[in-house]
């Protein structure tokens, strides 16, 4: 007769139930999605009571916690499992390391990690065979003594599982308190919310989780459909009905020599001089942002020409002029609004700074999202870096500036250059433009023809002197302009004789200043002066 037991009935029975294993554990495969190998199992208990039949955790685990029984329950399970690798290893099956589920009362008051050590010797397991899995609840409240436990059993060299990530809302603060080993996603926590917003938040702790090099397992996985989501977002491991729902010991026993194992990868490289765990903690996230890259940034990962938004700060929404929050770019493709143009441009800069590991900058036109302004076109010029790698998978960090009204007064500028220039070609004038931080001077066309000049000179006026345009009596005076030009003086003219013919020429010089006032570019005529020859 199958029955529920009632809570007294389970606190009678327990001490029975653990001395003739009415408590015991079944086995659930957790499996490589791509390979379809197996990396591990979690051992699950049961209570099968002899009249009643089998009991779930569910109904009796918060009882056993109630009533401090958990912790014996616990330590049971363990050493059924101990026993289960030592049968293993003395009749030389293949061996997988097996995870049991540690309560968050099982630290409370007692000395957990020294009674399942003592098991273990007992019976004497490699402990690459046994891993921890703890649950985000346990860690709340009592970080400081989860702490100390999970320095023990790393100590002692156990593999530590967070189990149930995601369920509590301080997930993420909890990560950067414990450095587990492995992560357990459930997909019963994400209820329905794959794919859309909900997936892209998920996938975006999968990667961030990549990168910190730790492994997630995704629990309660149930469809193809599931899986392959999950794989897409970047997490192979499945642990869940889809596979196989937890098995007994014996079929477990069976169904490790059938598959095929493979040890737990660990598959991504994070730049040597980024600390792995400050990139998971979004505090430090915003310090890695905010303070180690001062300015409007974003995180996105690149695959394959394919992009997505993982992290933005308020400056970067800021200075592309979103009227958007993080939560609303995260997970966008951040090139739907560039040019196919502009794309190929852009990812031929970022393909420069994967191989070279260094930053590369690029400049192009987007489309601008803000409904408020009327700027629809916006010019961004973003300095990127690689910061992380998984597989194929790289996690691009890019300073952004929006420099588009830099870009149009220079296109202003070119255009009144044009119009001045070809005012000047009319006039009986020769024209040309002085490049004050190069020194490069641009001649008009009549300038290239009549004086034989190549279309850019270098090092201007020096060339010039040379070539006796200005005479050499006037060469220091001439230099001095230019000295007094490049200091911000604005304007230059005089009357100065040139060329060997010693020609008298009226020439002057105008000054472009940048929005911050320093010089840009002098503008430089010379017209004949015609004498009044009345
Ligand atoms: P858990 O640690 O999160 O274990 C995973 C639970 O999900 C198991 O339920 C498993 O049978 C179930 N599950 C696995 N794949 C699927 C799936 O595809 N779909 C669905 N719907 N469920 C799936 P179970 O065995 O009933 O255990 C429930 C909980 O009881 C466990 O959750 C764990 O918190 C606790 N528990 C189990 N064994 C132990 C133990 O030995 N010690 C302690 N302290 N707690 C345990
Ligand atoms: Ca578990
Ligand atoms: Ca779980």
């Amino acid at each position: 007769m199958e029955k529920k037991l009632t809570e007294p009935e389970f606190l009678d029975g327990i001490e029975e139930a653990i001395k003739y294993d009415h408590i015991y554990a079944v086995y659930q495969p957790q499996i490589n999605h791509s390979t379809k190998r197996m990396i591990g199992a979690e051992a699950l208990m049961r209570w099968k009571h002899p009249v009643f039949g089998v009991q779930m955790p569910g109904d009796f685990i918060p009882v056993l916690e109630k009533n401090n029984l958990i912790f014996t329950a616990d330590l049971h399970i363990f050493e059924l499992v101990c026993r289960f690798q030592r049968k293993c290893m003395d009749e030389r099956r293949p061996m997988i390391p097996i995870s049991v589920n540690m309560s968050r009362y099982d630290i409370y008051n007692k000395d957990y990690v020294g009674e399942i050590e003592k098991i273990r010797l007992k019976y004497d397991v490699p402990v690459e065979y046994l891993r921890i899995e703890i649950t985000e609840s346990s860690a709340i409240g009592g970080s400081e003594l989860m702490k100390s436990v999970l320095e023990k059993l790393h100590g002692l060299g156990y593999l530590v599982e967070m189990d149930d990530f995601g369920s509590g809302y301080s997930s993420l603060n909890i990560l950067k308190d414990l450095e587990v080993d492995i992560i357990k996603l459930d997909m019963r926590f994400l209820q329905g919310k794959v794919g859309g917003r909900g997936g892209a938040i998920l996938g975006s702790v999968i990667q961030m989780a990549n990168w910190l090099n730790t492994p997630v397992i995704a629990e309660g996985v149930e469809s193809i459909d599931q899986a392959d989501y999950m794989k897409s977002i970047g997490c192979n491991y499945i642990q869940g009905y889809l596979y196989s729902r937890p098995l007994e010991e014996s079929d477990f026993f069976e169904a490790i020599a059938r598959v095929i194992h493979e040890p737990l990868q660990k598959t991504v490289d994070l730049l040597k001089n980024m600390d792995a765990s400050k990139f998971w903690n979004p505090a430090s996230l915003e310090t890695l942002i905010f303070s180690n890259f001062v300015g409007p940034a974003c995180v996105f990962s690149y695959e394959d020409g394919k992009t997505e938004m993982l992290r933005v700060n308020d400056k970067y929404l800021r200075e592309i002029g979103m009227s958007v929050t993080e939560k609303e770019i995260i997970g966008t493709d951040p090139w739907v609004n560039i040019s196919e143009e502009g794309r190929r441009s852009y990812e031929k800069v970022i393909k420069r700074a994967i191989e070279t590991g260094e930053e590369k900058e690029h400049e192009g036109w987007r489309k601008a999202d803000s409904k408020c302004c009327g700027e629809n076109r916006i010019c961004v010029r973003s300095h990127i870096r690689v910061i992380g790698t998984a597989g194929k998978q790289y996690l691009i960090y890019a300073l952004v500036q929006n420099v588009t009204a830099e870009k149009r007064k220079f296109d202003e500028y070119s255009e009144n250059e044009r119009r001045f220039k070809a005012a000047f070609e009319q006039a009986n004038v020769y024209a040309w433009e002085w490049d004050i931080e190069t020194k490069e001077m641009r001649p008009c066309f009549r300038c290239m023809r009549d004086l034989g000049l190549p279309p850019v000179v270098e090092n201007y006026p020096e060339p010039a002197i040379e070539a006796g345009i200005f005479p050499p009596d006037y060469a220091d005076m001439y230099r001095g302009w230019m000295k007094d030009i490049a200091n911000g003086c604005g304007t230059k003219e005089g009357i100065i004789p040139l060329t060997v013919g010693r020609v008298p020429f009226y020439v002057r010089y105008t000054t472009e200043f940048d929005e911050n006032g320093r010089p840009m570019k002098a503008y430089g005529s010379a017209t004949l002066v015609v004498e009044n020859k009345e």
